[in-house]
Protein backbone atom coordinates (compact mmCIF):
# COMPACT_ATOMS: atom_id res chain seq x y z
CA UNK A 1 0.00 0.00 0.00
CA UNK A 2 1.09 3.55 -0.75
CA UNK A 3 2.24 6.26 2.10
CA UNK A 4 3.17 9.48 1.27
CA UNK A 5 6.18 9.87 3.96
CA UNK A 6 8.33 13.10 4.89
CA UNK A 7 11.38 11.40 5.39
CA UNK A 8 12.64 7.98 6.37
CA UNK A 9 12.17 6.27 9.46
CA UNK A 10 14.02 7.50 12.43
CA UNK A 11 15.71 4.73 13.93
CA UNK A 12 16.50 5.10 17.95
CA UNK A 13 14.67 7.97 18.58
CA UNK A 14 14.01 9.14 22.57
CA UNK A 15 11.80 11.92 21.87
CA UNK A 16 8.57 10.62 20.36
CA UNK A 17 7.19 8.07 23.47
CA UNK A 18 9.14 6.15 25.79
CA UNK A 19 12.53 3.92 25.21
CA UNK A 20 14.01 3.83 21.76
CA UNK A 21 11.46 3.85 18.92
CA UNK A 22 11.42 3.59 15.20
CA UNK A 23 9.25 7.42 14.29
CA UNK A 24 7.18 7.11 10.68
CA UNK A 25 6.83 11.00 9.90
CA UNK A 26 4.29 11.23 7.04
CA UNK A 27 3.91 13.71 4.77
CA UNK A 28 1.06 16.19 4.84
CA UNK A 29 -1.23 18.68 7.17
CA UNK A 30 -3.97 21.02 6.51
CA UNK A 31 -3.85 22.67 10.03
CA UNK A 32 -0.91 24.78 9.90
CA UNK A 33 -0.98 24.97 13.58
CA UNK A 34 1.57 28.62 14.17
CA UNK A 35 4.91 27.50 15.65
CA UNK A 36 4.46 23.94 14.59
CA UNK A 37 7.78 22.10 14.32
CA UNK A 38 7.36 20.15 11.61
CA UNK A 39 6.02 22.79 8.63
CA UNK A 40 8.10 20.91 5.94
CA UNK A 41 5.70 18.08 6.55
CA UNK A 42 2.49 20.34 5.52
CA UNK A 43 2.62 20.19 1.65
CA UNK A 44 0.66 17.23 0.47
CA UNK A 45 2.85 16.57 -2.44
CA UNK A 46 6.42 16.66 -1.19
CA UNK A 47 8.42 14.21 0.40
CA UNK A 48 8.13 11.18 -1.17
CA UNK A 49 5.75 8.16 -1.90
CA UNK A 50 6.77 4.82 -0.40
CA UNK A 51 5.13 1.63 0.37
CA UNK A 52 4.14 0.17 3.49
CA UNK A 53 5.45 -3.25 2.69
CA UNK A 54 8.96 -1.46 2.59
CA UNK A 55 8.64 0.03 6.23
CA UNK A 56 7.67 -3.29 7.91
CA UNK A 57 10.41 -4.64 6.72
CA UNK A 58 12.98 -1.82 8.34
CA UNK A 59 10.64 -2.41 11.35
CA UNK A 60 11.16 -5.95 11.48
CA UNK A 61 15.16 -5.53 10.51
CA UNK A 62 15.67 -3.04 13.19
CA UNK A 63 16.73 -4.34 16.67
CA UNK A 64 16.48 -2.80 19.89
CA UNK A 65 13.34 -1.02 19.36
CA UNK A 66 10.68 -0.62 22.31
CA UNK A 67 7.80 0.38 19.78
CA UNK A 68 7.11 2.58 16.66
CA UNK A 69 5.34 6.05 16.92
CA UNK A 70 3.54 7.40 14.09
CA UNK A 71 3.94 11.32 13.46
CA UNK A 72 3.83 13.80 10.90
CA UNK A 73 2.28 16.11 9.22
CA UNK A 74 -1.18 13.95 9.95
CA UNK A 75 -1.20 10.54 10.44
CA UNK A 76 -4.85 10.01 10.60
CA UNK A 77 -5.22 11.99 7.18
CA UNK A 78 -2.82 8.35 5.93
CA UNK A 79 -5.09 6.09 8.36
CA UNK A 80 -5.36 3.08 6.38
CA UNK A 81 -1.64 2.66 5.57
CA UNK A 82 -0.57 3.29 8.90
CA UNK A 83 -3.01 0.69 9.35
CA UNK A 84 -1.36 -1.77 7.35
CA UNK A 85 1.85 -0.91 9.23
CA UNK A 86 0.67 -1.03 13.18
CA UNK A 87 -0.89 -4.53 12.38
CA UNK A 88 2.60 -5.36 11.81
CA UNK A 89 4.20 -3.23 14.70
CA UNK A 90 1.54 -5.42 16.65
CA UNK A 91 1.99 -8.45 15.72
CA UNK A 92 6.00 -7.68 16.43
CA UNK A 93 5.18 -6.98 20.24
CA UNK A 94 6.11 -3.78 19.77
CA UNK A 95 4.25 -0.50 21.41
CA UNK A 96 2.31 1.71 19.21
CA UNK A 97 1.76 5.14 19.75
CA UNK A 98 0.62 8.11 17.42
CA UNK A 99 0.27 12.04 17.06
CA UNK A 100 -2.44 13.94 15.83
CA UNK A 101 -3.88 17.26 15.46
CA UNK A 102 -7.43 15.64 16.05
CA UNK A 103 -8.58 15.00 19.35
CA UNK A 104 -9.61 10.83 20.76
CA UNK A 105 -13.18 12.06 20.14
CA UNK A 106 -12.59 13.30 16.82
CA UNK A 107 -11.39 10.50 15.79
CA UNK A 108 -13.93 7.81 17.59
CA UNK A 109 -16.13 9.48 15.20
CA UNK A 110 -14.01 9.78 12.72
CA UNK A 111 -13.84 7.19 9.25
CA UNK A 112 -13.38 3.69 9.15
CA UNK A 113 -9.93 3.61 8.66
CA UNK A 114 -8.90 6.21 11.51
CA UNK A 115 -11.23 4.15 13.76
CA UNK A 116 -9.33 0.90 12.87
CA UNK A 117 -5.99 2.66 13.14
CA UNK A 118 -7.50 4.26 16.74
CA UNK A 119 -7.76 0.47 17.97
CA UNK A 120 -4.44 -0.12 17.30
CA UNK A 121 -2.61 2.52 19.44
CA UNK A 122 -1.15 1.87 23.16
CA UNK A 123 -0.88 5.25 22.97
CA UNK A 124 -2.50 8.73 21.33
CA UNK A 125 -1.50 12.04 21.67
CA UNK A 126 -3.60 14.45 20.57
CA UNK A 127 -5.04 18.15 19.84
CA UNK A 128 -2.93 20.56 17.80
CA UNK A 129 -0.26 22.61 18.59
CA UNK A 130 -1.61 25.57 20.12
CA UNK A 131 1.14 28.58 20.70
CA UNK A 132 -0.43 30.33 23.64
CA UNK A 133 -0.07 26.98 25.19
CA UNK A 134 3.08 26.45 24.59
CA UNK A 135 5.08 24.57 27.33
CA UNK A 136 8.95 23.61 27.35
CA UNK A 137 8.56 21.34 30.28
CA UNK A 138 5.87 18.77 29.14
CA UNK A 139 7.03 15.35 28.07
CA UNK A 140 6.76 14.32 24.37
CA UNK A 141 4.05 17.58 23.32
CA UNK A 142 4.52 21.13 22.83
CA UNK A 143 1.48 22.45 24.29
CA UNK A 144 -0.77 21.78 27.29
CA UNK A 145 -4.14 21.49 25.83
CA UNK A 146 -2.68 18.23 24.00
CA UNK A 147 -3.19 14.85 26.15
CA UNK A 148 -1.00 11.56 26.45
CA UNK A 149 -3.73 8.81 26.27
CA UNK A 150 -3.25 5.33 27.03
CA UNK A 151 -5.83 3.04 24.67
CA UNK A 152 -7.61 -0.25 24.33
CA UNK A 153 -9.44 -0.86 21.55
CA UNK A 154 -9.42 2.82 20.84
CA UNK A 155 -11.25 3.66 24.32
CA UNK A 156 -9.23 5.33 26.72
CA UNK A 157 -7.91 3.54 29.81
CA UNK A 158 -6.50 6.53 31.12
CA UNK A 159 -4.63 10.37 30.82
CA UNK A 160 -1.14 9.35 31.26
CA UNK A 161 0.37 13.32 30.42
S1 LIG B 1 -1.34 19.34 13.59
FE1 LIG B 1 0.80 18.91 14.11
S2 LIG B 1 1.87 18.68 12.10
FE2 LIG B 1 -0.12 19.68 11.72
S3 LIG B 1 0.38 21.87 11.72
FE3 LIG B 1 -0.33 21.33 13.80
S4 LIG B 1 1.52 20.85 14.95
FE4 LIG B 1 2.08 20.82 12.76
Amino acid sequence: MQIRLAGPPIIDSIVDGPGLRTTVFVQGCWRHCPGCHNPQTWDFDAGYLDDTENIKKIISETKMQDGVTFSGGEPFLQAAALADIGRHVKSLGLSLWSFSGFTLEELQAGTPEQQELLKLLDVLVDGPFVLSQRNLNLRFKGSSNQRTLRLKDGQLIERID
